[in-house]
């Protein structure tokens, strides 16, 4: 971490203590306790019905995928996956919630304790996770200075979210922002939340305290909300400090309070005294059983994990001989670590497939915007057809330098490689006749350039190459050109 974790003001060395409140939509495809869809983007009240509109009588059911997502989310972070939780109301007032409460859950979440691990050169730290609790979304209210109105949108009423609280274990800005990054991987892994800030379905708000460094006891935190980026998260963080540090080197109390993040000015602004636990007079809700789960349910469930990320890693490290910046590259996504081991199934060299993948292939994949989906559909060539490129560089029938035109073409033309090779003449020139008269040529067209090269500007050499490489379109086999130029020159 590039910042120092303790800053030195009133003659004591200060650390920042700082503890996150994820909240992540689920992709279930209905609400949490109705049938309304549950996707982003319809047009304004579209998705709803009597249940996430709070009309008097209507009564929730509860959405069982949820639950299963809460529980996937737990089983990979190593909580303790509750078989009984039950449900709460929270109650407060604001026009995106129609009801005037939330269902949420309270003194008995689903989830509990359990870990997220960030590796940095330092090595390991486990950051804590205080719980993780179902509940649901609020609709959204739309401010419109030009008419001096507000409308509110009801389509995200009643989505199904997960909160995710840690224990108060970050210390910087920077940790902050790897363990969210870490959280939505794995989120992302599980596919159960596609991990969008921009569209809001993994948010987040932080909590910021600093105290003496070896001190015990926290300080008085407080809380920030509106950052929709993981850049806004950590200089909004990096921002609190920094205001704490100087109110207390000015011997000015530090307030409990929740304050907005504005990304323009990038300060943190008061907003509001912190809210209690009381303010929101929780109690048990009446409208719905509690959660009970089946013990062999929730095994089936941590049976069917997938295998995450920081495993992952591991194994591309261990069984593929990689280096470890490849294999986090790699694993950064499921899809496309799924990809590369496809292609290395075809029996490519993995470290040949880890370098297409890494450059050309997520080049391709940026340029088109196809990472902006949590599962690309459409690879820029498919797996196979990547690996017989690459198999045919490795044969020596095209030169690397073609495989790049060759790779090109595939994107467009979606063709496999081999026809494009044999259609546009770009087999690699390796016969040694055919080479030597072109080799002959370019000598007889530079006596000039030969004479400095033999009486000592071996730089030259590259001036050659390239010349022939240009009079066969870059077909000549590198290798054999080399050899027989040197030697060219060399008998004169
Ligand atoms: P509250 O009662 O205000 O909701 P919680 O104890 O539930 O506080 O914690 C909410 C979040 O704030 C958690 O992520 C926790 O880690 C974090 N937190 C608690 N105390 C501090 C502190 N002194 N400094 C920074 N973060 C804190
Ligand atoms: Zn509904
Ligand atoms: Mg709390």
């Amino acid at each position: 971490m590039e910042r120092p974790a303790s800053v030195f003001v009133n003659n004591m060395d200060y650390e920042a203590v700082i503890g996150l409140e994820v909240h992540a939509e689920l992709l279930t495809a209905s609400k949490m306790f109705c049938g309304c869809s549950a996707e982003f983007g319809a047009p304004p009240n579209q998705n709803t019905c009597p249940v996430c509109l709070g009309l008097p009588g209507a009564l929730p059911v509860l959405n069982r995928r949820a639950v299963e997502f809460a529980v996937r989310l737990g089983l990979a972070t190593q909580c303790e996956v509750r078989l009984f939780s039950r449900w709460a109301r929270k109650n407060y007032f604001y026009p995106d919630l129609p009801k005037g409460y939330q269902i949420s859950q309270y003194e008995l979440p689903i989830c509990v304790g359990g870990w997220v691990t960030l590796s940095g050169e330092e090595g390991e730290k486990r950051i804590r996770l205080a719980r993780i609790h179902m509940e649901e979304d609020t609709g959204k209210n739309i401010h419109d200075p030009l008419n001096d109105v507000s409308l509110v949108d009801f389509n995200r009423s009643g989505v199904p979210l997960l909160e995710i609280v840690s224990e108060p274990d970050m210390r910087t800005p920077q940790e902050a922002g790897a363990y969210l990054r870490k959280l939505r991987q794995i989120l992302q892994y599980l596919e159960v939340c596609d991990g969008n800030m921009e569209e809001g379905s993994f948010r987040c708000d932080a909590n910021v305290s600093v105290r003496p460094l070896g001190s015990e006891k926290f300080g008085t935190k407080v809380e920030i909300k509106n950052m929709n980026s993981f850049r806004h998260v950590e200089r909004a963080i990096e921002f609190e400090v920094g205001r704490q540090l100087r109110a207390l080197e000015e011997g000015e109390p530090i307030v409990q309070e929740t304050r907005l993040w504005d990304p323009e000015r990038e300060v943190t602004r008061s907003m509001r005294t912190k809210e209690y636990a009381h303010d929101y007079r929780y109690f048990p809700e009446p409208d719905l059983p509690p959660v009970r789960l089946d013990r062999e349910w929730v095994e089936a469930i941590r049976q069917s994990l997938p295998e995450l990320p920081d495993a992952r890693c591991l194994r591309f490290v261990r069984e593929y001989n990689l280096p470890t910046y490849d294999a986090e590259v790699l694993t950064s996504r499921r899809d496309l670590a799924d990809y590369f081991e496809a292609v290395v199934a075809c029996g490519v060299t993995p470290k040949v497939a880890s370098n297409w993948v890494m450059g050309d292939i997520l080049r391709a994949v940026r340029e088109r915007g196809l990472d902006r989906d949590l599962r690309i559909q459409q690879w820029p060539v498919e797996a196979e057809s990547l690996a017989q490129l690459i198999q045919l560089i490795e044969r020596g029938t095209i030169s690397g330098k073609i495989a790049k035109t060759v790779f090109e073409r595939m994107i467009a033309t979606n063709q496999p490689p081999e026809e494009i090779v044999q259609r546009e003449g770009l087999v690699q020139i390796t016969d040694e006749n055919a080479l030597l008269s072109e080799i002959h040529q370019v000598l007889a067209d530079n006596p000039d350039k030969v004479a400095e090269f033999r009486s000592g500007k071996e730089k030259l050499f590259g001036f050659f190459v390239g010349q022939v490489m240009k009079r066969t379109g870059g077909k000549a086999n590198p290798q054999k050109l080399n050899e027989l130029l040197r030697a060219a020159l060399q008998s004169g």
